[in-house]
């Protein structure tokens, strides 16, 4: 069995891929599990190393991989292009952080023991990763996995699975043996229930939709594996009246239409204070009306296509909602003329929190903009919702900045910028928007157990 893997730009067939199940993820799991005992077993410098050289290989590909992120995903090139070097980060990262997994000594409570806590690799790792970030989401979860000494068998998204085994060919290019990073592809319900139900695989961790996520966590059961879950947003971006106006449009502008409004951090719901409403939804509108729309390989296109057909419906249905509960379309609103799932770059006014806009994620080139009068308003409207990854604030007052901030119930908050994403910083949302952290040296303990070790009887010959 295979399927086809499309451009979602041409709607042409790249490639055919074969459709694998439980069977597969089961050789996977076996292979992943086989190969643990030696990977974990290497020394940090080691590991760190094999990464290295992997990132350097990533790097030298950075071309061939920014067109295959293009291609299957829609992307532009330039953006591809800053995936591939944010992605490759988490590995280089990972290679330095390799080298600095330190336990602890605990000063002991009797004087004959020595207590000493040990950090060890949790085991086989289930990695479930979206279509949106087909490099990046991927290498944030491997790349501390396999600092720490874990195996991994990934699962991509149907939709951009060439990316993936790209960057599993690499691995194999850099060194790191066969067995450690494994790739599975096809019935994501066969591979999500066999990678589940494997007493082989200890942690599962998922970046995805929060419906799936709670699937996974209520799997996760049934084994008591560990689960981290990277999971939907519903990020406002507050402009409050002393923002730089100008800084405030472009931090939207980016936080909003990154990857046409596909991203988990993308600015949602865009509150406004109603000092400066009118003005910035005027200079916002002009700046995403000079948005160039078209296919990602063409020369300064800024917004590519929309995943899939259901993306712009989902998009109609948010949109037809808000309309007829009183919502102004100030800008776009409707598919665009290159046809496919091409959608024309919108602003929506008068967008009220009870319309679907609010309410859910988007995930579409459309800014909702609502009006809000004290800093005490904005913040019950930015933390009425399930969601909590990402914040953004646009203020030119230090108090402000931080007395929000601290208000914010966000896992993120950006401050007078609009794309806030690091290798270096740890990323991850609160309430069910998810559980644990990627990234930074926090991203390294999502990979590792603890261990307690007591030396007794240290009086004794
Ligand atoms: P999705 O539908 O949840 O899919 C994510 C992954 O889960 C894909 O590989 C998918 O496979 C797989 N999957 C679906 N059903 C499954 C099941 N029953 N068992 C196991 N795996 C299953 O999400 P998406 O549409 O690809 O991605 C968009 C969502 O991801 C948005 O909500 C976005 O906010 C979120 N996201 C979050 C972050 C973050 O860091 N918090 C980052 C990026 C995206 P198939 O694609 O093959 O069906």
């Amino acid at each position: 069995m295979s399927w086809q893997v499309c451009n979602p730009a041409t709607g042409e067939v790249i490639v055919d891929v074969p459709c694998m199940g439980q069977k597969e993820t089961n050789d996977a799991i076996s292979s992943a599990y086989e190969s643990f005992y030696s990977w974990s077993k290497l020394t940090a410098t080691k590991r760190s190393k094999y990464l290295r050289k992997w990132y350097d290989l990533l790097i030298a590909h950075k071309e061939d991989l920014g067109q295959l992120i293009t291609l299957e995903q829609g992307k532009p090139l330039k953006e591809s292009l800053g995936e591939v070097s944010y992605g490759a980060g988490f590995i280089e990262f990972s290679a330095e952080e390799a080298k600095r997994i330190y336990g602890d000594i605990i000063p002991a409570t009797l004087p004959d023991r020595r207590l000493f806590v040990l950090k060890q690799p949790v085991g086989v790792v289930g990695a479930i990763t979206p279509w949106n970030f087909p490099l990046a989401m991927i290498t944030r979860k491997v790349g501390p996995a396999l600092a720490c000494g874990c195996t991994v068998v990934i699962k991509p998204s149907e939709l951009t699975p060439l990316t993936a085994l790209a960057a599993a060919e690499l691995s194999l290019q850099a060194g790191i043996p066969p067995g450690v990073v494994n790739v599975v592809m096809g019935n994501a319900a066969d591979i999500g229930d066999a990678l589940l139900a494997s007493t082989q695989v200890r942690k599962i961790t998922f970046t995805g939709s929060t419906a799936v996520g709670k699937k996974l966590m209520a799997g996760a059961a049934g084994t008591v594996k560990r689960v981290s879950l990277e999971l939907g947003g519903n990020a406002p971006c507050i402009v409050f009246d002393d923002a730089d106006l100008d800084v405030a449009v472009k931090g939207a502008l980016a936080a909003k239409f990154r990857n046409s409004g596909q991203t988990c951090v993308c600015a949602n719901r865009v509150l406004v204070q109603e000092g400066i409403y009118e003005k910035f939804a005027n200079a916002f509108s002009k700046a995403v009306q000079n948005l160039q729309v078209g296919d990602g390989f063409i020369e300064g296109v800024a917004q590519g296509p929309l995943i899939n057909e259901a993306a712009v419906q989902k998009v109609e249905s948010f949109i037809k909602d808000a309309i007829s509960k009183g919502a102004k379309v100030l800008l776009g609103g409707k598919r665009h003329s290159l046809g496919m799932t091409f959608y024309e770059p919108t602003v929506i006014g008068d967008v009220k929190s009870d319309m679907l806009l609010s309410r859910e994620e988007v995930f579409g080139p459309v800014a909702p903009l609502l009006l809000f009068k004290t800093e005490e308003e904005a913040i019950r409207l930015a933390n009425d919702t399930n969601a909590g990854l990402a914040a953004y604030i646009f203020t030119n007052s230090i108090q402000r900045s931080w007395r929000v901030s601290e208000a914010l119930e966000y896992g993120l908050v950006g401050i007078n910028e609009g794309i806030i994403s690091t290798e270096v910083a740890p990323f991850g949302g609160v309430k069910q928007s998810g559980l644990g952290r990627e990234g930074s040296k926090y991203g390294m303990d999502e990979y590792l157990e603890m261990k307690y070790v007591c030396l007794g009887n240290m009086n004794s010959n």
